[in-house]
């Protein structure tokens, strides 16, 4: 059984999985996805970049429920599709990473503001039984123990 990245480069498995960004050396700034040629920071003329591990935790920005398919890289996990979460993250170096929610969430579990936490699980199977994996958002912050 093997377990392999549905994106390569995009993010790192294991116990800690984080998304890898790119990090301007001249200005600092972090970029994801992973970013190479000029620096998109307008105020700055760094063309070269290394690999940085991003913040695991970042706070809900928007959140969304997907009625319908997205286009690449994401694939349906079920036929006829079915509608999923996806949750907006911004995370500590400022960017707002896109991903679907934990299998498990969905809308009902988010609110802005609140904490998600990055985690990886197998978004398909292909032919060889090789699971390819893909980064969501876990929320970390349980809804019901916040009474109004
Ligand atoms: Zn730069």
């Amino acid at each position: 059984m093997t377990a392999t990245p549905a994106i390569e480069g995009w993010f790192t498995t294991g116990p800690d999985p984080a998304l890898l960004g790119s990090r301007c050396t001249t200005c600092g700034t972090a970029f994801f996805p992973p970013t190479s040629g000029f620096c998109r920071n307008p105020a700055c003329d760094g063309e070269e970049f290394t690999e940085v591990p991003l913040g695991r935790r970042g706070r809900i920005w928007s959140y969304t429920d997907a009625q319908y398919q997205p286009p690449p890289p994401y694939i349906a996990a079920s036929e006829p599709f079915e509608p999923f979460a996806l949750a907006a993250v911004e995370l500590p170096e400022g960017m707002v990473v896109l991903g679907q929610v934990a299998a498990g969430y969905g809308v009902a579990d988010l609110r802005l503001g609140a904490e998600a936490e990055l985690v990886v699980e197998t978004l398909y199977t292909d032919d060889d039984g090789t699971d390819r994996l893909i980064w969501r958002w876990k929320p970390t912050t349980e809804l019901g123990e916040e009474a109004d």
